[in-house]
């Protein structure tokens, strides 16, 4: 559905990435599932290429640094959490963060991205809080699939494995983007592509993700993180990627742009910026 909340953000428009900015603001370290492709030593997945947060912030550093970039960088139109773990394992944070954020700019879109695990807990508080836009990483609809990519579950102080795991966590994933979309937040869905893995099996979750609402999905290429489970793959080509795109755009809006960025990305998509800002805690206000 076209919006202009939608058309100022640089990654669920295509055309709002020549003209708006946005920056990332890594106040998640903390994750409750294990994907095979992560190794904890690097950034989250969802949004971030590897190995690149220089820096975890507090709540308060990140509104700190918000104020600064927002200063220099005028057509900053976004404010996102993409981990470097998951944004809702770190609930605390990043509502605090939001909070902190929608103080000192009403306007501004706050973003946000998940694996979708605790969505059920908080996508009502989202809503409610006025998060707009979404992106969940969901690599498969099929919990045997799943069983391949992801090593554990933890939910409720409890640790799931194999298809039992992957079933509580796209269940609900499933359930929260329903519930997200059902209450007018734009979802991005976020599919690592992985050969042998789960390639075969990307259609049917663009399809499934279709039906629950989502606006579009970013089919992402696997890049074999060292010190991963799947650190012997091999990476994903961008030629089979863009096949598979081709393949789905006639079900849904296929996001061609991604970059893959840091959890601390600062700027326009492509252009990162965030080496400029990385020591600007100094100068901030206490
Ligand atoms: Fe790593 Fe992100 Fe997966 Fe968590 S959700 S294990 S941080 S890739
Ligand atoms: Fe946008 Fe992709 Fe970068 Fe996220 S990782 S900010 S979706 S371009």
């Amino acid at each position: 559905m076209p919006s202009v909340l939608t058309d100022i953000h640089p990654c669920f428009s295509l055309n709002a990435q020549t003209q708006y900015a946005r920056m990332h603001l890594p106040v998640a370290p903390r994750c409750n599932i294990s994907c095979n492709y992560c190794s904890r030593k690097f950034d989250c997945y969802n949004e971030s290429r590897p190995g690149v947060t220089s820096e975890v912030l507090s709540p308060i550093e990140a509104k700190h640094k918000f104020e600064r970039v927002k200063a220099e960088i005028p057509n900053l139109s976004v404010a996102g959490i993409a981990g470097p773990g998951d944004a809702l394992a770190n609930w605390e944070e990043t509502k605090a963060t939001i909070n902190l954020i929608k103080e000192a700019d009403s306007k501004i879109l706050i973003c946000l991205s998940t694996n979708g695990l605790l969505l059920p807990e908080y996508a009502p508080e989202l809503v409610k809080m006025g998060v707009k836009h979404v992106t969940v990483t969901v690599n498969c609809i099929d919990p045997a699939v799943g069983a391949q990519i992801y090593g554990a579950v933890h939910y409720q102080g409890k640790r799931y494995v194999g298809a039992e795991g992957s079933k509580l966590l796209l269940t609900n994933q499933q359930a929260g983007i329903m519930y997200l979309t059902g209450h007018g937040v734009h979802v991005k869905v976020n599919i690592v592509m992985i050969k042998l893995v789960n390639d075969w099996h990307v259609p049917d979750v663009v399809k499934k993700v279709k039906e629950l609402g989502a606006a579009l999905t970013n089919i992402m290429p696997f890049i074999p993180a060292p010190g991963s489970v799947f650190s012997g793959l091999p990476q994903t080509s961008m030629r089979d990627i863009v096949a598979v795109r081709s393949a789905c755009a006639s079900e849904l809006n296929q996001m061609t742009h991604c970059r893959q960025c840091r959890a601390d990305a600062i700027g326009m998509i492509g252009q990162d910026r965030a080496n400029e800002f990385r020591s600007c805690l100094s100068q901030a206000e206490p």
